[in-house]
């Protein structure tokens, strides 16, 4: 059965990874891209989703061109590490108005289409960071410790009407994201994971292909950490 799927920040990262093990099982996939050449094999909308009139833009042109979404996978983020003390708040504000609000933006949007079908599934990408914390991201790690809150009242609020909500919590991904670190910064992180490697996208993608499958009907309001084990017992 093929589904129409939108993978936020699809263009790049874990999220191409996400966006093309739904396509590889068949599945009608939509991506979000902000600028340059989006990757070819999907449904690419530009959408910056700190701009709602942009998120409603995307939703329009990827149900006419796919029909409602029915899994949506909210991965877009971003980081602007910097310790307390010399955090401004725009450095703050603006990663909570992606990482947490961007994803209430297309989570609502989402939800007026999975109403009207009576089934959806929703899969935040969070981190081990949220419930681990980092010295120099509490913007960051309250913004992921936020989508558990966020997916777990949607889950009680939304279970009757056949939606799950669920939170992947990724540890350490080679990214973009995590290329920024020094070799130092890499090889303290990878110290303490028990299976002592990074991640590669393509084994967060499986468990977010795993949320969204039939053998996942019963699992609502999970985090589930996909992290070699750094985070074990939070
Ligand atoms: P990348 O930096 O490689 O990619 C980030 C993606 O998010 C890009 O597609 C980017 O789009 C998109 N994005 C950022 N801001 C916006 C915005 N305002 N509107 C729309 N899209 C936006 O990161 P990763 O692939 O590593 O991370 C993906 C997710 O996984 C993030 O939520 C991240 O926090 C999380 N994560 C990553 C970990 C890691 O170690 N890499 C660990 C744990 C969680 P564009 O290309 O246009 O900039």
């Amino acid at each position: 059965m093929s589904r129409s799927v939108l993978v936020t920040g699809g263009n790049r990262g874990i999220g191409l990874a996400i966006a093309r093990a739904f396509a590889d099982a068949g599945d009608k996939v939509a991506i979000t891209y902000r600028s340059g050449e989006p990757p070819a094999g999907f449904l690419a909308v530009k959408c910056d989703i700190t701009d709602a009139e942009q998120v409603e833009q995307a939703y329009k042109e990827i149900e006419d061109q796919h029909g409602p979404v029915e899994v949506l996978v909210a991965n877009a983020g971003v980081t602007k590490d910097q310790l307390l003390m010399r955090m401004s708040e725009e450095d703050f504000t603006s990663v909570i108005d992606t990482n947490l609000t961007g994803t209430f933006r297309v989570v609502k949007r989402a939800n007026r289409g999975m109403l009207r079908a009576k089934k959806g599934r929703v899969i935040l990408i969070s981190s081990v960071v949220g419930l681990l914390g980092s010295a120099g991201q509490a913007n960051y790690a309250a913004s992921k410790a936020a989508l558990v809150g966020f997916a777990r009242s949607l889950a009680r609020e939304l279970g009757s009407r056949n939606l799950t909500f669920n939170v992947v919590a990724p540890g350490f991904v080679d990214t973009d994201m995590t290329k920024v670190l020094t070799d130092e910064q890499r090889q303290n992180i990878v110290s303490q994971v028990p299976l002592g490697r990074y991640a590669q996208p393509e084994e967060i993608a499986a468990t977010v292909r795993f949320l969204a499958s039939d053998d996942a009907s019963y699992i609502t309001g999970a985090v589930i950490p996909v992290d070699g084990g750094l985070g074990m017992g939070h």
